[in-house]
């Protein structure tokens, strides 16, 4: 059953707050997850949302600096409650290429696998386990992401099946590690390459169902009453859409090698679990837009904000009205200016009147669409609207900046945005739109076209399951999964 008008409810629409909105049913305002990454105003630095330098990393085979853990989520997930409502029988798994993408899905209760790009190893951490599980070594030892050392990433299909065949080399592009802009992309240019390069191709992909694999192999899904929970998130449509844009040759080949990779993972799954036993759902975290360069093709006003010299050329245009010497932004995390409150605060001025200033500047600026206060947000005094109503549920009074942007659709913005050829994580339509299908046993072949939420699959999830909803869930159960699925 596929549903096809399918729209998170929030604005930043990037990798952690999908996820964490998917497992818990939750908006980002209730489980907390904001963002990837916010500043962070006693330490004076930026902090990635999963961070957690008491929960160091278990699987790579030398040792790695940083800890990571679910302990910033604060709602349940549906695998927490499926794995509270069994007394811990229910198996819980999360495998990604990104650490994002695992330790999300895997919630409190779960284990989290993701891939290292440091080491080529999948790895996980701490919280999840004491030591590292004999399959996770095993499936280390073997090194198989050193099957793709010389690699080079070819066409799946002759040049002429392809929509973009003629559109390969397109000088926006971005190239990384030697991978180049046009087919064959060899993998490792420099020795050692291929570790880093190989999580931005399809085969990226191809090694996480390699991990799943050899999960299934190692433990017991489906093989007893209690249903089983595997979350697999595949990233290599992120990176390759970052890289070379959605439109390009590249991601249309990656589509039909994830397409290959999810027959083989169906194929996994079939040869374990009765097909009666089994449902799959498929969503995204979120979507995205084409390449600025292709917009302004069509006539579509569109373009990328350098970064580092917006926040230089917003900086400058303080200190010109406030008349002080002090740089005021902190720094800029998507989608949030930082400033230094103490500073404001020495200089005696009123933290509203600088976020206010600020708030004026960017708008004085070609390609944002709305900047809102921090101070306008803890008031509630927005205008009405969806925009604003997806920004109130993107809030939190910690992990939200003074003033929060958004770009006019078509205009890219990053955290960083060096390196990217398409960014997403705005309001807009093409960043919260994502697909959604249901299968399995009884779930017949029907398309849903009424609007629905991404919220909806969790508590839908939990009602066929006969468990509580996660704790924060505020998802609608969807009836036409639930009917066809008990259906006698
Ligand atoms: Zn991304």
């Amino acid at each position: 059953m596929r549903f096809d008008s399918v729209f998170f409810a929030h604005a930043l629409t990037e990798t952690a707050v999908g996820h964490a909105t998917l497992f818990t049913g939750a908006q980002p305002v209730a489980h907390g997850i904001v963002g990837n990454e916010w500043y962070d105003l006693v330490q004076k630095r930026r902090r990635g949302v999963v961070d957690d330098a008491s929960r160091r990393l278990l699987g790579a085979s030398s040792p790695l600096e940083g800890g990571l853990s679910p302990a910033l989520l604060r709602a349940s997930t549906i695998g927490d409650e499926l794995s509270r409502a069994s007394g811990g029988r229910a198996l819980v798994y999360a495998v990604s290429l990104k650490e994002r993408g695992a330790i999300f899905p895997a919630g409190h209760a779960g284990k989290a696998f993701w891939y290292d790009d440091r080491t080529g190893d999948f790895v996980t951490s701490e919280y999840y386990f004491l030591e590292v599980p004999p399959f996770l070594a095993a499936f280390n030892a073997a090194r198989p992401v050193d099957r793709y050392k010389n690699g080079v990433w070819a066409l799946l299909r002759p040049a002429s099946e392809y929509l973009h065949a003629k559109e390969d080399d397109r000088p926006f592009e971005q190239s990384y590690r030697g991978l180049g802009r046009t087919f064959p992309h060899p993998l490792e240019s420099t020795p050692g390459d291929h570790v880093r390069t190989v999580k931005r191709t399809p085969f990226g992909d191809e090694l996480t169902l390699e991990l799943v694999r050899a999960l299934l192999d190692s433990e017991a899904f489906g093989r007893d009453e209690i249903p089983d929970l595997l979350a697999i998130s595949f990233s290599a449509t992120d990176y390759v859409a970052h890289h070379f844009g959605p439109e390009s040759l590249e991601a249309e080949d990656n589509l039909l090698r994830l397409d290959r990779t999810m027959a083989g993972l169906f194929e996994a799954l079939l040869g374990r679990v009765r097909r009666e036993d089994l449902l799959v759902v498929l969503s995204a975290d979120h979507g995205g837009p084409e390449t600025p360069e292709v917009l302004r093709a069509r006539g579509i006003d569109a373009d990328r904000h350098d970064t580092a010299a917006l926040v230089k050329e917003l900086n400058d245009a303080l200190e010109t009205r406030f008349g002080t010497e002090s740089r005021f932004i902190a720094d800029f995390t998507l989608p949030c200016f930082w400033l230094d409150e103490d500073a404001v605060r020495t200089r005696g001025l009123e933290l509203e009147s600088v976020e206010r200033a600020l708030a004026e500047a960017v708008l004085a600026r070609r390609g944002f669409a709305l900047a809102v206060t921090k101070s306008d947000l803890l008031r509630k005094s927005l205008p009405s609207g969806v925009v604003y109503e997806r920004i109130v549920a993107n809030f939190d009074r910690e992990r939200t900046g003074n003033v929060y942007v958004v770009p006019k659709s078509g205009w890219l913005l990053a955290t960083d945005s060096g390196g990217l050829t398409t960014m997403h994580g705005t309001p807009w339509d093409h960043d919260v739109h994502v697909p959604l299908v249901f299968w399995g046993a009884q779930i017949p072949a029907r398309r849903v076209t009424r609007p629905v939420d991404p919220r909806d699959i969790a508590v839908t999830l939990a009602e066929l399951l006969g468990v509580p909803r996660p704790s924060a869930a505020s998802g609608r159960v969807l009836e036409e999964v639930v009917a066809a699925a008990t259906r006698d």
